[in-house]
């Protein structure tokens, strides 16, 4: 979709902190971040909705590792997700670690930087 926001970050025309990619999926930091760490995770192909995604299973085994990553970097068991779809009208799922540490929520390259450290 030409103008949808989450196409142009794919295309690379918007610039993104991005903490996964694969052939499929994307995973990046959400600029409004509701905590450090908080990743949106995509599929690349443009889909309106998560429940249309071809391989919802393996849509979520992403989501997951994402997750998974943040206990690491943040330091907590507790990672909440959110699947809403009125934001922007692409396929996205919110993961982010629940924490009251604000201290670090906007340091974007930092919290790209510890997650992509968690997923090696
Ligand atoms: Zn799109």
């Amino acid at each position: 979709m030409p103008n949808c926001i989450f196409c142009k970050i794919v295309r690379g025309e918007i610039p993104a902190h991005k903490v996964y990619e694969d052939d499929t999926y994307l995973a990046f930091l959400d600029i409004h971040p509701k905590a450090p760490g908080h990743t949106q995770v995509i599929p690349k192909a443009h889909t309106r909705w998560v429940w249309d995604v071809p391989d919802v299973g393996g849509y979520f085994e992403i989501a997951r590792t994402i997750a998974l990553a943040q206990r690491k970097a943040f330091g907590t068991e507790w990672i909440l997700s959110r699947i809403i779809g009125d934001e922007v009208a692409h396929a996205h799922i919110w993961v982010y670690p629940s924490t009251e540490d604000s201290a670090q929520l906007m340091e974007f390259e930092k919290n790209a930087e510890k997650l992509r450290a968690a997923l090696q």
